[in-house]
């Protein structure tokens, strides 16, 4: 079987989904890898890497006629048309967005999996790509921060005077909270941290972050561990908490999100004018709408004299980092569903069936309920 690899076509996207060391294992498992000329030139791997590795390098074209498609974005709908009949895609491709997309493929009868799909259950982390993801966004998060704020981070004794650290608040604390409070606690921060789910506080304080709290009693876990939309009075109560940390905190990193919903606004306008000059806010939930009022997405300006980061491409930019883990999560799904000329697609596989979005020319998403383990 051949798995074809094409350079990423998308604006700013730097990231591939093959690295040197994932050919060597696929090679060793019997697959050619099919990797396009210069895909890693951006995430700095070299074509000499992959060839040393025992892929091949080819062009755009042959890369795409391959059997088993492996990227990071969707593909562009003049890329649809390179696939091959029956030809296996895994990407990136969130369904809920792009039904064109899909109709698309299960008309030229590819069978594609969505990486944002695959069901977060214990058996499939390591092919949670979401997650690796994530993680890398919350680091990167904290990066571009403390890049524009006007201080350490860090609190410092000096011969010119005493520094106090930044202090630092993360509103939603997953995976990608979790990663902004343990960074910016490595970098010296006062580090506090909110979140819906009572099981963050323990996550929260393993970070050596504190874990604020409001005044009333309301669980924001479903029962297979992701949040769900808050009363209004939860929202309000959290709200003036907030209110009162603008004015103490100099940074915030906010990442609230619901799945399939627009992410809640926390923090308004009146809010941001109340945080000291040189403040500095990221919003990780700027593609979904925002978690604070006055972001713009993929932007970064200076309004009242605070700093808004609305990147969306945070993963992007660290993109040997971001390719390396999205190979392994990726070749890992692969290698679930076979090796060499033997490859099964088990409808009956919880994985499978919660992340192939078409098969056989049909649309088959979304996938049946399953339970999250
Ligand atoms: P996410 O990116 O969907 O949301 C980010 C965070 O925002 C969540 O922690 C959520 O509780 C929080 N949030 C939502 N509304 C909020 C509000 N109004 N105020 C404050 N915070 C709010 O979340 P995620 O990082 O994808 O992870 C969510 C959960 O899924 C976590 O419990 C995580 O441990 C779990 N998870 C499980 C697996 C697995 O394989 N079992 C993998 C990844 C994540």
């Amino acid at each position: 079987l051949t798995i074809g690899v094409p350079k990423e076509k998308w604006v700013n996207e730097k990231r591939v989904a093959m690295s040197p060391a994932v050919t060597a294992a696929l090679v060793k498992k019997g697959f050619t890898v099919n990797i396009e000329k210069g895909a890693g030139e951006e995430a700095k791997f070299r074509d000499q890497d992959f060839t040393d590795a025992g892929g091949k390098i080819v062009d755009g074209n042959k890369a795409w006629d391959s059997d088993i498609l492996l990227k990071v974005r969707q593909p562009m709908e003049n890329e649809i048309e390179l696939l091959r009949e029956n030809s296996t895609l895994i990407s990136f491709l969130y369904p809920g967005q792009n039904k064109d997309l899909l109709n698309n493929l299960a008309k030229k009868k590819v069978n594609a999996f969505a990486m944002d799909c695959v069901p977060r259950i214990s058996r499939a982390q390591v092919f949670d790509a979401l997650s690796s993801m994530a993680n890398i966004a919350g680091y990167r998060a904290v990066i571009e921060a403390a890049n524009y704020f006007p201080r350490f981070f860090t609190g410092q004794i000096t011969a010119a005077g005493k520094v106090p650290p930044a202090k630092i608040l993360v509103i939603g604390c997953g995976v990608a909270g979790l990663a902004a409070c343990g960074q910016a606690k490595n970098m010296g921060a006062i580090v506090r941290g909110f979140d819906t789910r009572s099981a963050a506080k323990e996550q929260v304080e393993s970070m050596g972050a504190e874990f604020l709290t409001v005044n009333i009693q309301e669980e924001g876990s479903t029962a297979g561990g992701y949040s769900k939309e808050m009363s209004q009075a939860f929202i309000d109560a959290e709200m003036a908490l907030f209110a009162k940390q603008c004015k103490e905190v100099d940074v915030i990193i906010t990442t609230a999100l619901i799945p399939g919903k627009k992410a809640p606004i926390l923090i308004k306008e009146e809010h941001i004018k109340s945080m000291k000059p040189g403040s500095v806010v990221v919003d990780l939930a700027a593609e979904a709408g925002g978690n604070i009022e006055t972001i713009e997405p993929g932007k970064i300006v200076t309004k009242y004299g605070v700093v808004h980061i609305g990147l969306t491409d945070l993963p992007s930019r660290l993109p040997t980092q971001a390719s390396t883990l999205y190979a392994n999560n990726i070749s890992k799904l692969l290698l679930s569903m076979g090796e060499k000329d033997h490859f099964d697609i088990n409808m009956k596989d919880d994985v499978v069936r919660g992340s192939i979005v078409a098969h056989n020319g049909e649309v088959t998403w979304p996938p049946p309920v399953i339970a999250v383990s």
